[in-house]
């Protein structure tokens, strides 16, 4: 991040007045994050979980991503990973994921934290990511707890088992669970450290990760919702995007040199 350059200003004339003041603050900025939700990859192909669409079956994924859910039939709560895991192999990263990973190569001091878990912004190619709701392509041994990669779609045999002969779970928090620890203080240290955080594409009501807006904006971070619908975070928020990201976001994180 650095100074505005006269191409900066040049290249922000004509644009939404207020897209061109957030892009001015994030070109200032020494260190901006971004925290993104499930309607970031809304545009690729995936269900959110609180919004308009079908759902899985009859069920809830509230109710499947549990670790009681996990305990009565760890069997059905596979296949309604498996089935994520299927929807997801099959869908690309889209430009919102894209621009994030693109600012993220030109900024140094960017950090985005993703309460998602398909792995689309990895293929979009962002590093500095902080997931704190686990990765979907992450299994853990109930017994040892290791943690191994599988990319495999669908798995060959559910539940996967671990070398050491345990039943494996699906590696990402689940709703009543805790947050892996480093990756969350991280997180809050993150929100608390950045200058602008952007809010993308979530509810904002699953917390603890709800609370790093607050949070932030308590360290005196200017805060930018970008969200096609009002949530809680609107209230807070200094800059309110009104839009699908991977529209918004392109153009409020372009390069301004093309
Ligand atoms: P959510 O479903 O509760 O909320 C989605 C939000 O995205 C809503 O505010 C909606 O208005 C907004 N939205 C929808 N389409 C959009 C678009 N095109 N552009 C911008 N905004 C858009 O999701 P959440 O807040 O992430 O919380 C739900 C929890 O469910 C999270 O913990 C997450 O881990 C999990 N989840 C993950 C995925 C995923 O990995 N893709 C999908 C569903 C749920």
């Amino acid at each position: 991040m650095g100074g505005l350059s006269d191409c900066a200003a040049d290249y922000n004339r004509g644009m939404d007045p207020t897209i061109s003041r957030v892009r001015d603050l994030l070109h200032q900025a020494s260190a901006a994050a971004a925290l993104t939700g499930a309607g970031i990859s809304a545009e690729s192909g995936i269900q959110t979980f609180r919004g308009p669409g079908g759902i899985w079956r009859t069920y809830r994924a509230e109710n499947l991503a549990t670790p009681e859910a996990f305990a009565k039939d760890s069997k059905l709560v596979w296949e309604w990973y498996n089935f994520r895991r299927s929807v997801i192999a099959g869908v690309e990263p889209n430009a919102g994921h894209r621009a994030l990973a693109e600012f993220e190569r030109r900024n140094n001091n960017f950090t985005l934290i993703t309460q998602n878990v398909d792995g689309l912004h990895d293929r979009a190619g962002s590093r500095n990511l902080l997931k704190i709701h686990g990765d979907i392509w992450t299994l853990r041994c109930t017994v040892c707890a290791r943690e191994r990669h599988d990319a495999a779609t669908p798995l060959p045999e559910l539940p996967p088992r671990c070398a050491c002969g345990g039943m494996e779970r699906p590696g990402v928090v689940w709703f009543g669970e805790s947050l892996p620890e480093e990756v969350w203080i991280n997180a809050q240290r993150t929100a608390g450290q950045a200058q602008v955080l952007l809010v993308i594409g979530t509810s904002a009501v699953v917390y603890p990760a709800a609370s790093l807006a607050a949070l932030a904006k308590r360290s005196g971070a200017v805060i930018v919702e970008v969200n096609i619908a009002e949530t809680p975070v609107s209230a807070l928020a200094d800059y309110s995007l009104r839009g699908p990201a991977a529209e918004i976001l392109p153009e409020l994180l372009a390069s301004e040199i093309r």
